[in-house]
This record gives structure tokens, sequence and C-alpha cells, in this order.
């Protein structure tokens, strides 16, 4: 019997390679062959702290868990209600059919779910690669392993033929960026909140910060500032999303840095500002960076950490401050996030953030990499030739 190599985190920083029987599947359920899986800052937090809670308080990691919630890969079966259920164009899925995953799943009949349409609000919410434990069968439950098990109230949403795999496995990150940026977007007129020609300050251009840079980009920002320790990642921003950069080794207090947004926006700070650095303590200096009635946007703090000192009165009071927290997407972020990538990928080299590829089997090593400053994603599947096979 085929049996599906899978790389688990059995307890903090310590992730084995197991195997476990290919799953039979129902009417409602749906088998993926992945092609990759690229490791978010949600990986890099559990694979850290091991069990935590992540958003909201239902949401907590029980380990042994399979990581993984980018997903990219090829239907290999389907249930006669799942290719139905699962679609998200109105036309049935097929097996073979390249797809993205959705990374949440939602009960669809809690208050949230019936007034507010989106992942992150779902009070019965599970998500793949984290907070559902791979402990009982099926088992094949996050991306990084060789075969994902697609449970009921997932959504799948097909890739563009043309499209390559490297682009589609941004698809969820870029998708919590458009769906932040969904959020704040405003009227020009009311200038309460991001619009097209405004200055943008990435708090952090690691992977979730350049998706946030590049789709502040797509979204006609008129200039994007890039704050980094890392030299190649500030490199990367300037590169492909003519971004300014703000390096914290030439920038090493606050101070420094709030003098040199300044000085970038007409002494006035940034209309919008996007923390993607994944430290809460960032968040203070954040709200420093905006310019009175601008908007901050708290996207990479998702694990709980010591906090930070906030002034209410000067920094969100005096300043008229909105405050946008981000932990997910709606679901119509998935399919409008694939579509921008389409349209934009001759003008931008999507690719170019795809740094590693390691096989399920150097898992172990991907995180590693991915946690250091020198990588932008790092995927793990057997992607390397970017051949898409049907089953
Ligand atoms: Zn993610
Ligand atoms: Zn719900």
């Amino acid at each position: 019997m085929e049996r599906i190599i899978a790389p688990v985190l059995r307890a903090r920083r310590k992730i084995v390679t197991e195997s476990f029987p290919n799953p039979r599947i129902g009417p409602s359920d749906a088998l993926v062959r992945m092609i990759g899986a690229a490791i978010c800052g949600t990986d890099k937090h559990v694979f850290q702290a091991g069990e935590i809670r992540l958003g909201l308080p239902g949401d907590v990691v029980k380990l042994p868990v399979i990581l993984g919630h980018e997903n990219v890969g090829v239907v290999e079966r389907i249930g006669s209600k799942a290719s139905k259920e699962m679609t998200t164009d109105g036309e049935q899925i097929q097996e073979g059919e390249r797809v993205v995953i959705s990374a949440d799943i939602v009960c669809g009949t809690c208050y949230y779910c019936r007034n507010i349409y989106g992942y992150p609000w779902c009070l019965n919410h599970k998500s793949y690669g984290d907070v559902i434990s791979c402990k009982d069968p099926p088992h094949l439950f996050g991306g990084m392993a060789e075969k994902l098990f697609v449970l009921p109230g997932t959504f799948l949403f097909r890739v563009p033929k043309s499209m390559s795999n490297k682009i589609a496995v941004l698809t969820e990150q870029m998708a919590v960026a458009y769906g932040a940026f969904g959020r704040a977007f405003q009227s020009p007129n009311s200038k309460d909140g991001y619009s097209p020609g405004d200055t943008v300050v990435i708090q952090g251009v690691g992977p979730l910060g350049m998706c946030n840079a590049l789709m502040a980009r797509m979204l006609g920002s008129s200039k994007i500032i890039a704050i980094d320790r890392s030299s190649y990642r500030l490199k990367l921003a300037k590169s492909i999303c003519g971004a300014e950069v703000i390096d914290l080794a030439e920038h090493s207090t606050p101070k420094d840095r709030l003098d040199a947004v300044l000085s970038l926006t007409d002494g006035l700070g940034a209309d919008t500002v996007v923390e993607c650095t994944g430290f809460p303590h960032i968040v203070s200096e954040g709200l420093d960076l905006l310019r009175n009635g601008g908007t901050y946007i708290v996207e990479g703090a998702y694990a709980e950490g010591e906090g930070t000192k906030v002034s209410p009165s000067r920094q969100i009071l005096a300043k008229n401050a909105r405050i946008i927290g981000v932990s997910g997407m709606p679901y119509q972020a998935y399919s409008r996030a694939l579509k921008m990538m389409e349209s934009y990928r001759s003008i931008i080299p999507f690719e170019r953030l795809v740094s590693h590829v390691f096989e399920q089997e150097d898992a172990q090593e991907a995180m590693k990499v991915s946690i250091g400053i020198d990588s932008m994603k790092v995927v793990v599947g057997r992607m390397k030739n970017e051949v898409i096979r049907n089953f």
C-alpha cells in the first residue's frame, strides 16, 4: 500500500519525517497531491513555540502537526459532493486540476459566518498546517506532506494555466495583503484610509512584508518605504518593488528611523504603515511613523509576545490614527490575489520571492533557513521542476 511522506513537528523545533497510509476519501472530501507549501510566519511561530494560540481564542495548536497552509497542488481524488461544494467559480472541480487550497475552514453557520464573511471571524474556525493536528487519521492535514487531505468546508481556487507554481504558492500570503489593503481602502476624498497615491511604510520586508509592498505597488502607492535589518531583503524590495529602503544597520534607533521616514514624506509621516515584523514591540514605533490621520495595519505580530508600550493620547488620539488588525482574509481575496498576480506578472517578477525549495525530507532545514534573514519565501515540496502532472 502506498505510504505518504510527511514531515511532522513532534516538539518545539523538532521535525521528524514520517509516513502515513494513503487515505480513502468520502463524497465530501478531496485529496490533493502537493506541489508546494510556502513557509509562513505562522509556521515559524509554531515551529519555535510548539503549542501556541494563534489569533482567535479557539485557534490553539496541538502537537503533533504537519506544517504548511500556503498550499498549491493537483487534485488527485475528489468526492462527488466536494467537486460542487469546494468550487469558488461555480464550475465543478475535476481531478487533475491545479488548485490553491484555502488555508482555513469555516463552519458557515455561526453568527460571524452568517453576518461577516471572511475566514478570521468564524467561531469554529480551523486551519490546515497548525490548528488541525495530525494525531488522528487520516493525518494529512498540513501542506508539507506529499498529499493533503481536504476537509468539507474548504474552498479550492483554480490556478490559471499559464501561472508558474512559484507564483501560485504565493497566493495565500498575497491574499492576506489584499484583505489588509482592502480593509484600509477608502475614497481619496475622505483621506481617512489607504488610497492610490499614498506613501506606505512596510516594517519588515520578509515574505509577508514583501507581498504587502507588492500589493501597495499594484494599488498605485506613490512611495513605498521598506524597513529591515536584512540587506538582502532590502535589495530585493528595491529591485522588484522600487522601494526606498531604511537599513537598521544605518538607522539603529527608532528616532533614526522616524527621521528617515519624515525626510522621505515631506516631514509628515507615512499615510499608511504596515507592521510585518512579527514582533509586538515594534507597534509603538510604527504608530510614530504615521502622519496625523494615518492608517496603521498590524499584520505580522501573530504570536503573543511581551507586548509594547503605547501612549493612547499621543500616538492614537492626538494623531486621529486608524488602526486595523489583520489575522486573515475574506474568502474572495484568494481569487483576486490570483488574478492580480496573473495580470501583473509581466511587470513584477513575483517568482523572485521564492528563494529556496526543499523536499519534504529536508523540512527541518527549510524551517531553519526560513527563520534566517537571508531567505525570502521558502517552499517545501517537490516543485523544483515546473512540470504540472495530471493524475
Ligand atoms: Zn500564511
Ligand atoms: Zn462560523
